[in-house]
Formats: C-alpha cells, structure tokens, sequence
C-alpha cells in the first residue's frame, strides 16, 4: 500500500470516528489573549513570478520559526514562536498554493500550514522591513520537477528574545522490578544491564555541553510503558531512547536492532489520544486540544505525528550508523514496530535492542563495564549525530549548529 493511500486511510478513519466531514475554520484568537510579548502575525501576502510562489508574513516584531514540509499531502509548515494571528490569514490559490490554515500550537506559538498542489520547495528568510516594530517573513516556494524532495528542516533566527535552552533526553531504561526482562543462560538480567547503559549514557549527555538527560527509572522498580511516556512529556523531552536487550528462542541470533515506531502504530496511538481527549488528555502533541473542534485537533496532530515520524527515523538512522562501530548489527536497517514507549506522537523516540542476552557470547559482553561504557559513548554519538541538525529551535545546540553552518 502507497504511503498516500494510507495517510488518506487514516484521515479518513480518524475523520468517521470524530463523526466529522468537511473542513472546519481555524480558530482566531481574540488580540486580548495573546501576552504583550508575543508577536503579531498581521498579515499575509501573495506575489508570483515565473512559477515561484512568494508568501510574505507581516510582522510586528523579529521572529523564532521553524519551517519543514511534509508530502501526502504535500505541505509546508511554519512554527512560529511565540506569535498570534491577529487576524484570519488568507490567501488565494496560485499554481502551487493551494490554500493557507492556521491554529495556535502549545501555550504561545502559532503553527501555519501551505498547502500545496504538488511537491515543492521552501525556504524562509527574516527580513527588517522599515518602521521600528515592522518584519515580515518571506517563504519562497518553488516547484520541484523530478524525484522526491528530502524533507527540508531549517531554522532561522533574528535577535533572540529568549534565552537559549538546553535539549532535553530522555533515556528509558527496559523493565525493572517485578520486570526482569530477558534473563541470559549465565543468570544476566536484562534489566539490570540496560539500567547500567543508560546510567552510563546519563552521565555522558550530562558532561555535553546544551544537553541534558534524565532516565524514566535511575534504579530497580517497575514502571508502566504509559507512566515512562507520561515522564518523557511531564520533562517536555525532546528525545525518547529506551535500552534493551534482545532474546531469542534460538542461540544463535546475535547483533544490535534500533527500532522506531510502524505508521499503523502511530495512527492508531492518534485515534487513541483523540478519542481519550474528552476525559483527561487535552494536550496531544504539543497541541492545546482543548479550545479546537475535533477536525482541526485531528489534523495538527496528523501533521505534528507526520513530523514525529520522519524525526523518529533518523534519529534511528544516526544511532544505527554510531552503534555499528561496537557491534554487529543484527538488522541493517531502522526496524519498525508498534511499540508502546515509541508512542509519543511529539517526541522523536527510538528503541534500542543493544545485544541478544540470549546468545552466549553476547551475553558475556553484556556483562562487562567495558561493552556497556562503549555502548553507552555509541548512543551519545548517534544522539548527538542527530541533534546536529534537528535541534529544536531556541535550544543552545540549534543555535551553534545555524552559527557553524552559515559562518563554518
Ligand atoms: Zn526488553
């Protein structure tokens, strides 16, 4: 099945089960609602030109964004921070614009969705204006004639307003307490040798400068799979990495798996966040549900999901990549699964099958400080090959890296 069809599929689906058709206005907010800090998106334009499309965003002051697109539809959103339409944005079609939607996102940012006729690139540059308190935002769009575009995520920041902050990792050791996990032919815990990992692991990201770490359990007791997602949100983590061993019936099996969440895992987690909203869940993905009719909720946490996932996987990627250099992959790709602790729908999340305890001499490795201080460097490696270019905005490591690409 084409990735297209089974986004619509779930569209569709998440759609019938909210009882809902046909698209519904995006929420304006009052101008009383918003802090006098935040930024006033005041207006949107339109200009043409030989098959580019140029959408100007006036702007009452400078602007942190964040600009990415996604296909199936294809689409770009912009995350402004910190910001508020003033007004409804609209804009009419041109041969790649399809139509303009908006919707606050979080406490105080507001996310802006183009969306597109067919593929395209974007790019988004800060410009001063004139007039003292006066900026606007240029997104150019131009259409992409061959292949698939990678997902483009750039940041561009003018005069920051706030301060810079640290990434956040959670680190989710496997099992605990009345949960041995896996348990080796010699009497080796999985639980046990994941939680040495990751206190390795802890200790390492919290030496990196801009990092910081804290783990879902730091000693022997159980925890639900939900109850370490709820630590991962409550932390407002930016990254999701859970250690385990892997077992087999079988000896033989042996090697490292880096696991992210399966697309039907991801929708079904969705349609479980929306139908669970009316009771205790009002914040899906970063999103404030609770002031938004169900097809608007649907579709940010569609989109912000559709990001998760793209997120998801290259961060797998990089730790695949980091982790070869200590062991064996058993797998020479990201796997995916419907693991529960992959669910965040708004945390980049990866599971890690570091070696078979059921396999003897992995099992001995296992055992060694030395295997698990060099599997604990290898996660740091991947995590920081990730960060390098998918920090979020406003953290310290997202302003170096925009600082080294454009001066370095
Ligand atoms: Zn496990």
């Amino acid at each position: 099945m084409s990735h297209s069809t089974e986004d619509a599929d779930r569209r569709d689906f998440l759609r019938r089960m909210l009882g809902l058709s046909g698209m519904a206005a995006m929420t304006v907010i009052s101008p009383s609602a918003f802090a006098s800090t935040a930024v006033a998106v005041k207006g949107v334009r339109l200009s043409e030109s030989g098959g580019k499309t140029r959408v100007i965003f006036d702007l009452s002051g400078p602007v942190h964004h964040s600009l990415f697109t996604l296909s199936h539809p294809d689409r770009v959103v912009i995350d402004f921070d910190n910001a508020r339409a003033t007004r409804a944005l609209h804009l009419s079609p041109t041969p790649l614009l399809r139509d303009i939607r908006h919707a606050p996102r979080g406490h105080s940012d507001l996310r802006v969705v183009l969306d597109l006729k067919s593929d395209a690139d974007a790019s988004s540059t800060l410009i001063k204006a004139g007039g003292a308190r006066h900026y606007q935002l240029v997104v150019d769009l131009s259409s992409v004639s061959v292949g698939k575009p990678q997902p483009v995520i750039t940041a561009a920041q003018a005069q920051p307003h706030r301060p810079l902050r640290d990434v956040v990792v959670c680190i989710d050791p496997g099992h605990g307490g009345k949960d041995p996990g896996a348990i080796g032919k010699r009497g080796t815990y999985e639980k046990t040798v994941v939680l040495d990992i990751a206190r390795r692991l802890e200790k390492l990201i919290n030496r990196e400068p801009g990092m910081q770490a804290f783990m879902t359990r730091d000693s022997d007791y159980f925890v639900t799979l939900r109850g370490r997602l709820a630590k991962a949100r409550k932390r407002r983590a930016d990254l999701f990495v859970s250690i385990h061993a892997d077992a087999s019936p079988y000896r033989y099996p042996k090697g490292s798996t880096v696991y992210v969440l399966s697309e039907h895992g991801a929708s079904s987690e969705a349609a479980r966040l929306l139908a669970e909203r009316q009771n205790d869940v009002d914040r899906v993905a970063g999103v404030n549900l609770s002031n938004k009719d169900n097809l608007v909720a649907s579709v940010l946490v569609d989109l912000a999901q559709s990001a998760t996932r793209e997120a998801s996987f290259k961060l797998g990627d990089k730790l695949k990549g980091s982790i070869d250099r200590v062991i064996r992959m058993h797998s020479n790709t990201v796997e995916r699964a419907a693991f529960v602790v992959l669910k965040s729908p708004d945390i980049p999340s990866a599971l890690i099958e570091t070696a078979f305890i059921s396999n003897p001499a992995e099992e001995r490795r296992l055992r060694t400080p030395r295997f698990r201080a060099s599997m604990a460097g290898a996660l740091l490696g991947g995590i920081k090959d990730y960060f390098e270019h998918h920090a979020p905005p406003g953290t310290i490591l997202a302003e170096r890296g925009r600082v080294l690409r454009e001066f370095g």
